[in-house]
C-alpha cells in the first residue's frame, strides 16, 4: 500500500519528495533503530544530509541554499518523518527559525549567518520557550537590554533544539515593556561560543530520541547591536508569521508518522493469525484499518491544501493551524490503533509502532499546543 502518494504534491515539489524518498531509505530508516534506542546525536546522518542538499534547502540560491518553498518542505517532511521522527527531526531543526533571518535579515547577518547553514558548515536552533512558558509567548521573561552597541541577555530557555550542537542561536528575548505586549519582543543571533551562553541536554525523553534538546541560561550574554534580526520589538509578529509556515511543516511531521504508524499496522494483522485465520480477516480489525485510512487521506489532504494557502498568503494563520492540528492527531489516533493491533508486540520497545507511538505524543505539543491551535482556529474563522 502506498500511502505517500505524488498525485497530491504539486508536481514542481516531486522531484525533492523523490530525494527525500530515497535519502530516508538509505540513510534515516536503517538507523532508526538504533539512534531511538541509544539517544545518540545522528551526526553521520546529518553530514549525510547536508551533502544530498536535503538540509537547509529552503534557504534561496542567493544565499546557498535551493530556494524550496513551504510545499516543498512539506513533501520531505512527510518522506523523513515516516522513516524515522527523531532523526527527522534532527535533520529539519538544523536551520529551525533561519527562515527569519532570510526575510529580515541583514546582508552581513545572512552572509554570516545564513549561508553557512545552507552549505553544510554550520546549524542553528530556535531558542523560544522557557522553563515556565512555553505557550504564551508574550509572557517570556528573558531579556535583552541595549548597552553601547551591544545586547545584553539575560535569562533561562528550554526545549532548545540544537542549543548544545548548534554554532548558534537565534533568541526571543524582551526588549521593552510597551504596553503592548506584542510589541515588546525582539529576536538576536546569538553564537554559542559567546560568553555567558551556557547550554546542558534536558533529561532523555521517551520520543524523537535522535534529537537533543537544550536548557540554556544566558547570564549577561553580550551580542553586537548588529545581531538584532529585523526591528526591535518585532520579534513577536516575525514568530507569528514563522509559525504559519512552521506549523505545516510539522503537519507533515503527523502525516509522516501516521503513514507509518498505518503500514505497520496492516502488515502486522495480514501476518498474525488467530483463530484459524488471518487477524485481518475479521470485520472489526477491516474497519480499523479503513478508519486509519479515512484520516490519514482527509489529513493530508488538508495538509496540502493549507500549505498552498501558506505559500499564497491566504489567510495562513486558519489553514496552517487546521493542517498541524489535524495531522498531528491522526498520527496519534493511527498510532493508538496501530497499537492495540500489535497486541502484546506493541509493547516491545525495538518495535517500529512502539517508536511511532511514542514520537507522535511530540507533535501535538511542539509549535503550539493543538489547544492553542484550536484558539486560534475559532478566533481566525469568526473573523474570516
Ligand atoms: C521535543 C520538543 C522539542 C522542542 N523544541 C523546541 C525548540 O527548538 N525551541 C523552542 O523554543 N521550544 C521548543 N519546544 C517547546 C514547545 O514549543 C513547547 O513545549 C510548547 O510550546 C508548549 O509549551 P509548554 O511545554 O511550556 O506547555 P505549557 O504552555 O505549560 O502548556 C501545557 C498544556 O496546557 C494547556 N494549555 C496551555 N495554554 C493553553 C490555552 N491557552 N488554552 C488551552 N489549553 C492550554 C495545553 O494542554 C498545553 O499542552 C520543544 C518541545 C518538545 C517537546
Amino acid at each position: 500500500m502506498e500511502l505517500l502518494t505524488e498525485d497530491i504534491v504539486p508536481e514542481y515539489a516531486r522531484e525533492a519528495k523523490r530525494e527525500a524518498r530515497t535519502f530516508a531509505a538509505e540513510h534515516i530508516a536503517p538507523n532508526a533503530e538504533e539512534f531511538f534506542r541509544t539517544g545518540a546525536y545522528p551526526w553521520e546522518v546529518l553530514e549525510a544530509g547536508q551533502e544530498a542538499n536535503l538540509v537547509a534547502q529552503d534557504i534561496s540560491e542567493e544565499y546557498g541554499g535551493r530556494g524550496f518553498d513551504v510545499v516543498q518542505m512539506l513533501a520531505i517532511a512527510e518522506e523523513f518523518y515516516r522513516a524515522d521522527a527523531g532523526i527527522a527531526l534532527t535533520l529539519q531543526l538544523a536551520s529551525f527559525g533561519a527562515e527569519m533571518l532570510e526575510t529580515y535579515g541583514t546582508e552581513e547577518q545572512k552572509e554570516a549567518y545564513l549561508r553557512p547553514l545552507a552549505e553544510g558548515e554550520a546549524i542553528t536552533g530556535l531558542a523560544v520557550s522557557e522553563p515556565e512558558t512555553g505557550s504564551d509567548l508574550t509572557s517570556m521573561t528573558t531579556t535583552a537590554e541595549r548597552d553601547g552597541d551591544e545586547y545584553v541577555l539575560n535569562g533561562e530557555k528550554y526545549w532548545i533544539g540544537n542549543g548544545v550542537e548548534a554554532d548558534w542561536v537565534t533568541v526571543y528575548a524582551k526588549t521593552a515593556d510597551t504596553g503592548d505586549r506584542y510589541m515588546d519582543y525582539s529576536l538576536f543571533l546569538v553564537p554559542t561560543d559567546a560568553d555567558g551562553y551556557h547550554a546542558d541536554h534536558i533529561p532523555e525523553k521517551m520520543g524523537m530520541r535522535a534529537s537533543k534538546q537544550a536548557h540554556v541560561v544566558l547570564d549577561d550574554c553580550r551580542v553586537p547591536a548588529e545581531n538584532l534580526v529585523g526591528s526591535e520589538g518585532g520579534g513577536f509578529m516575525m514568530l507569528a508569521e514563522f509559525f504559519n509556515y512552521g506549523r505545516v511543516v510539522v503537519g507533515g511531521h503527523g502525516l509522516g508518522l501516521a503513514a507509518a504508524a498505518l503500514e505497520e499496522a496492516w502488515d502486522f494483522v495480514h501476518e498474525r493469525e488467530g483463530f484459524g485465520r488471518q487477524v485481518a480477516d475479521f470485520q472489526a480489525v477491516q474497519h480499523g484499518l479503513a478508519d486509519m485510512r479515512l484520516e490519514f487521506e482527509a489529513a493530508r489532504a488538508l495538509n496540502y491544501r493549507a500549505a498552498k494557502k501558506v505559500r499564497d498568503y491566504e489567510n495562513p494563520g486558519l489553514w496552517a493551524a487546521m493542517a498541524k492540528t489535524k495531522s498531528t492527531e491522526t498520527a496519534v489516533d493511527c498510532a493508538q490503533q496501530g497499537m492495540q493491533f500489535h497486541g502484546g508486540r506493541s509493547i516491545l520497545s525495538d518495535r517500529r509502532i512502539a517508536r511511532v507511538y511514542r514520537d507522535c505524543r511530540i507533535p501535538v505539543v511542539y509549535e503550539g499546543a493543538n489547544e492553542i491551535q484550536r484558539n486560534l482556529i475559532y478566533r481566525q474563522s469568526r473573523e474570516e
